[in-house]
């Protein structure tokens, strides 16, 4: 995808970004940062090398932070760093998060309870930290990146689609709550994009490539790429989204419209 001219809108906005090494999320860094703004890259502690690498090739605007959003003592340290390096945070995008496949029956309670603690209640950990600096700074950004899966019923993944449903409700839950502070809360829905995720999804597939001709032929766009998301997810953290919250933004290459 073509670089666009950056514009400077996030200049001196400090954010955070979960499962960021990576993905859509390292999309979301890079955007950002070419933006002005100093972000947090939070991922998991064995993701140390890939989260320092990228910070290190983006220079003063970023840093990595060890962070696993299912352990309150690892999300209030790095909260807590992570503000004292940048300053308070006003913009969040709530984007770690895990897929397993299996139908309904053949999937475990653990797969089950993880693909919900990491997907919905991640975002609880990390947000009920960085509300209070947004509320103090008088403004904030809250992007949680749910799914195509919230309107779709992929009958493999009911563990994967119902956490992310839920992420979309949560997300009107907090933006209701949190509109007399001026702290907008969106939920982000990517189709399917080609990241690590996806990848691995097909490669635990004995017939991945039958599957990758039915997601193309589900999606009238293609494949998405991650700079397709994090394009929108900078639009939803600046003031041109500034009348939006509580909304699920769709960016699904038309698979929801199929
Ligand atoms: P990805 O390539 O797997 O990247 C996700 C990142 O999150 C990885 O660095 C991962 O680390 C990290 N992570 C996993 N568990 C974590 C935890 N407990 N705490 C902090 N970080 C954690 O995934 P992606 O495709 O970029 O997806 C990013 C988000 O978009 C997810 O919420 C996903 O559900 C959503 N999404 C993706 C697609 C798609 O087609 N790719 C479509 C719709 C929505 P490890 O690598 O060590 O696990």
């Amino acid at each position: 995808m073509g670089k666009r001219n950056a514009q400077g809108i996030l200049s001196g906005k400090v954010v955070i970004i979960t499962g960021a090494s990576r993905g859509i999320g390292e999309a979301c860094v890079r955007e950002f940062v070419a933006e002005g703004a100093s972000v947090a890259i939070f991922d998991l502690p064995q993701e140390r090398d890939a989260g320092e690498k990228l910070a290190a090739e983006l220079g003063e605007l970023a840093q990595y932070f060890p962070c696993d959003v299912t352990s309150a003592d690892q999300c209030e340290a790095a909260v807590k760093a992570a503000s004292k390096k940048f300053g308070p945070i006003t913009i969040l995008v709530n984007n770690a998060g895990i897929a397993i496949s299996g139908g309904l029956e053949e999937m475990s309670e653990a797969d089950w309870d993880k693909i919900f603690s990491i997907n919905v209640k991640g975002i609880f950990m990390v947000g009920r930290l960085v509300i209070p600096q947004m509320r103090k700074s008088g403004s904030g950004s809250i992007i949680n990146i749910a799914s195509e899966s919230a309107f779709i019923g992929f009958p493999m993944h009911p563990a994967y689609c119902a956490s992310k449903a839920a992420v979309v409700h949560l997300s009107r839950s907090m933006a209701v709550r949190y509109a007399p502070d001026k702290i907008r809360v969106n939920s982000l829905c990517p189709g399917t994009i080609d990241t690590a995720l996806y990848r691995g999804f097909l490669a635990s597939l004995p017939n991945p490539e039958e599957v990758h001709q039915q997601v193309l032929d589900k999606h009238p766009l293609g494949l998405g790429q991650p700079e397709d998301i994090s394009a929108a997810a900078l639009f939803l953290a600046s003031d041109n989204s500034r009348y939006m919250t509580g909304a699920p933004m769709l960016v699904d290459g038309g698979s929801t419209a199929l």
